[in-house]
């Protein structure tokens, strides 16, 4: 029989975690649920339930920036005026996810430690420098969300450790930014290949910082620094994006699946680059001075 609990606080859900080894967190279960129904994964024998832990679903704004309550659903993200003005790319992310019922009991902290190299939030955080505050019955650390991801179904977090906030700093003004899924239907799909891009475009047309970050080709979502250092001091536009995206390419480890071969992954990747920058320029330059604004128009730097 499955040993269940539901503590009200967190104070109690890691103490709980301390006495019965091998319990697993159920935040929405829509990983670990569905996962078990389909005979992947057996249900552990201890479920500890987080949902009556009102504070993991708080969101606060910060001078910093936002800290996002692990229970944060992708519902609730999506719908944020200010995670779609400041963080676009994250909420770009959440609306894809599954269905409006999987959006509304799926979590942001779920997504994050199921590590699936496909899930969707992954990438964005990445691109924002995200940190995770993992809490345990001894004390509370911050790590990256880069430090955190290990590979497949993997996390550095300890097992009695419970992930409290993700911690999303806000972005260098004149940054905009852009998640890309490339699918085959455009609901209830895993990415074939994602790419979420962060480009801050000076007044000038030029771009100040640029942050890329790939789905679903590598054993964990990951940052490629070398394709980002070609865009910085160049003009937002298709050569410099195309130049990036291909550099992108070469770095990333895909396999092939069901859902696409290691070669068809590896091909997309550059279109899927090429587009999230693209998106993410046109919502840098929303604010900038005339190059920019010819950008926006026309998708071309003049
Ligand atoms: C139909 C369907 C469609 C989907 N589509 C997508 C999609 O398009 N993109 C995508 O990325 N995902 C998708 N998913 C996967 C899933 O919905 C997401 O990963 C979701 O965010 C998981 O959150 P959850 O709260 O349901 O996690 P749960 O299933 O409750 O937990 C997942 C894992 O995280 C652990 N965990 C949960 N919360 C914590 C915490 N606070 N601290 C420590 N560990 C914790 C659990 O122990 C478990 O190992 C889909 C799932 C379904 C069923």
């Amino acid at each position: 029989m499955i040993r269940y609990a539901a503590p009200r606080t967190t104070a109690e859900a890691v103490d709980l975690l301390r006495t019965r080894p091998g319990s697993r967190m159920i935040a929405g279960g829509t990983d670990l649920v569905v996962a078990a129904r389909g005979g992947k994964h057996p249900l552990p024998e201890s479920l500890i339930a987080l949902h009556r832990i009102t504070e993991l679903g708080r969101q606060r704004e910060a001078d910093a920036g936002i800290a996002l309550g692990a229970l944060t659903s992708h519902a609730w993200i999506e719908r944020s005026p200010l995670v779609r003005s400041r963080w676009s790319a994250l909420a770009d992310a959440s609306a894809m996810i599954g269905s409006p019922a999987t959006r509304a009991t799926g979590t942001l902290g779920g997504n994050l430690m199921n590590a699936s190299p496909a899930m969707d939030t992954g990438s964005p955080l990445l691109v924002f420098d995200a940190t995770v505050e993992l809490q345990r019955a001894d004390g509370s650390r911050s790590v990256s969300v880069a430090d955190l991801l290990a590979g497949p179904g993997r996390t550095t977090a300890a097992p009695d450790e419970l992930l409290r906030a993700v911690r999303v700093p806000y972005p260098a003004p004149g940054t905009g930014s852009a998640y890309v899924r490339l699918d085959h239907r455009q609901a209830m799909e895993i990415a074939i290949v994602g790419a979420a891009a962060a480009l801050a475009v000076r007044g000038d047309g030029l771009i100040g910082s640029a942050r890329i970050a790939l789905t679903a080709v590598a054993p964990t979502c990951l940052r490629v620094p070398a394709a980002e250092a070609l865009l910085l001091g160049r003009p937002a536009g298709t050569d410099a994006f195309a130049e990036a995206a291909g550099a992108a390419a070469d770095v990333v480890q895909p396999i092939s699946d069901v859902r696409g071969s290691a070669d068809y992954r590896r091909a997309m990747t550059s279109v899927v680059v090429v587009r999230a920058l693209t998106r993410a320029a046109q919502r840098a330059v929303a604010d900038t001075g005339p190059a920019g604004r010819a950008f926006a128009e026309t998708g071309r730097n003049q």
